[in-house]
């Protein structure tokens, strides 16, 4: 479980994330909503410690990995991160690669690795190199990557937008489904309300640094907090 409390931060004076809470449970799916800039993506970063906040607390299983005296580096956070710049090492084979972050023995990570490739349908390409990859292909072994060690939580930055429409619901689902299946946090940031309302337990809404609403996705439906909150579900029908 991870909760977060109260977070700040600031660019040149102006709060980009101004008091921001979030909780989310284990196998539980919170999607992140809000227009360009609103700071979706600074909270991620707070919460992936690749930032520091001003202000709050993060809390993973009671744990706290971060507040006014505790800073966890991301490597020890158990959090991983998909973003939309997904780099692989160029260096490193696509089996080295999803072996990245894991600990073991060699049987047990290639074991581990096998699993994942066949999970994206990519074992084929085990001990192929990125370059050799189709972009998607690419961003499905960065996706194997970031599933390998089993993170409590996964933090999502729109991990799907560059994946054609044709793979993208399939990966998507099967990435959301053994994510549940393995009892990982899930925080979504998503620029589509529709597909917020079918994968999300819970959608918050952000807005200039804020969250301005947050709940069950036939709440925010159903019952918007304002105008722009409505306008943001009105596309769906
Ligand atoms: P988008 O949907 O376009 O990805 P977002 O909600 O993810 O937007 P953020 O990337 O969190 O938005 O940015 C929020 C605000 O903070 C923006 O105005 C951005 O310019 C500013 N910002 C973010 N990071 C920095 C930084 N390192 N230095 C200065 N300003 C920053
Ligand atoms: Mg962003």
């Amino acid at each position: 479980r991870l909760e977060a409390i109260g977070l700040k931060r600031s660019f040149g004076g102006r709060a980009v994330v101004d008091d921001v809470s979030l909780s989310i449970g284990a196998g539980e799916i919170l999607c992140l909503l809000g227009p360009s800039g609103c700071g979706k993506s600074t909270t991620l970063r707070l919460i992936a410690g690749v930032e520091r906040p001003e202000a709050g607390s993060i809390a993973l299983d009671g744990a706290t990995v971060c507040d006014q005296r505790v800073f966890l580096p991301p490597e020890r956070r158990s959090i991983g991160l998909m973003f939309q710049d997904f780099a692989l090492f160029p260096h490193l084979s696509v089996a080295d690669n999803v072996a990245f972050g894991l600990t073991g023995s060699r049987a047990e990570k290639r074991s581990r690795v096998k699993e994942l490739l066949d999970r994206v349908d990519l074992a084929r390409h085990i001990d192929g190199y990125p370059h050799e990859l189709s972009g998607g292909e690419q961003q499905r072994v960065a996706l194997a990557r970031a599933l390998a060690p089993r993170p409590r939580v996964m933090l999502m930055d729109e991990p799907f937008s560059g994946l054609d429409n044709r793979l993208r619901d399939g990966i998507r689902d099967e990435t959301l489904g053994l994510l549940k299946d393995e009892g990982t946090a899930v925080m979504m940031v998503t620029h589509e309300p529709e597909e917020a309302m079918r994968m999300a337990d819970r959608i918050a809404l952000m807005r200039d640094g804020r969250i301005v609403q947050q709940g069950a996705p036939y709440n925010l439906y159903n019952s918007p907090v304002d105008k722009a909150a409505a306008a943001f579900f009105s596309d769906i029908n």
